[in-house]
């Protein structure tokens, strides 16, 4: 057998450093090289978790996670308890309409994506915006049409927070969306993604716990926008990294239509595990 460069330098690296897996912190043998990142090279509709989380990842951590899959709600996106059918509103989105015209997720907020995401937020591991923004990215480009969206809003967080945690997570996975779209020919998204348009008035309690009605009432009022003109009669894509009951962005999602919004739709990396019937 042959080996070339790379791979006797890659047997090196994992003999002196071997990776460690961010989720259950054992060695492990993954794939250090970057290439995987040659978005021009890469069908990102196709990209899978295993391929990108792959070199944080041990093999058996990387098994426990699920992405979003058919039938789900049309509307907020969360699957079916029944595994067959097509795609078709929810009950919950009919009794109560929510003010986005649509969200979708990447993945369930389960083992290894809900661990990912807590190592970028709260372990200020911000290696992990890149990949975890690509998974991200994949699913905006499956989910949306170039002429849909005008501009992108991350989630904004209270400046006492941004300024503890020195960064805003949602950002970060989006920050590199204008590149990768003209690296990967998709530059008939003209993608606005703007910070200074939706800011939170005050602080809210950590949610974690509350059930929705608690969620509903502890977000209300929150959010406040800033130049209105942006968003004039604009279709906005509002980013967060987990949904949870919907009521953080059906609030930002109200407070942008209030302030002369054209449509909002969601976009979050990971959702809670709610089947629904
Ligand atoms: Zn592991
Ligand atoms: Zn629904």
């Amino acid at each position: 057998m042959k080996l070339s460069f790379k791979h006797v330098y890659k047997i090196f690296l994992d003999v002196i450093f071997p990776s460690r897996c961010i989720i259950c912190r054992s060695f492990f043998n993954g794939d250090r090289f970057p290439d995987l990142f040659r978005i021009e090279k890469t069908d990102l509709t196709k990209i899978s978790f295993h391929e990108v989380m792959g070199r944080f990842l041990c093999p058996d951590c990387l098994h426990n996670f699920s992405k979003v899959e058919s039938p789900k709600c049309t509307v907020c996106g969360f699957m079916f308890k029944s595994r067959q059918g097509e795609d078709h509103v929810c009950g919950k989105c009919i009794k109560n309409p929510l003010k986005y015209r649509k969200a979708r997720a990447y993945g369930l907020y389960d083992r290894a994506l809900r661990t990912s995401i807590h190592r970028l937020k709260y372990h200020q591991k911000t290696y992990l915006a890149e990949p975890l923004g690509l998974l991200l990215f994949s699913t905006f480009i499956n989910n949306w049409k170039p002429e849909d969206i005008h501009v992108i809003i991350p989630t904004p967080l209270h400046n006492g927070r941004l300024k503890k945690r020195g960064f805003n997570q949602t950002f970060q996975l989006i920050k590199n969306w204008p590149e990768w779209l003209k690296e990967s020919g998709l530059d008939s998204f003209h993608v606005m993604i703007d910070q200074d348009i939706l800011f939170r008035k005050r602080k809210t309690k950590a949610q974690v716990g509350m059930g929705q009605k608690e969620r509903i009432a502890n977000i209300k009022g929150v959010f406040e926008v800033r130049n209105r003109a942006k968003i004039a009669s604009k279709n906005i894509l509002l980013i967060d990294d987990v949904l949870t009951t919907g009521a953080t962005a059906n609030e930002c999602a109200k407070t942008l239509l209030k302030n002369g919004a054209g449509n909002i739709d969601v976009l979050t990396l990971a959702h809670t595990e709610r089947h629904i019937i």
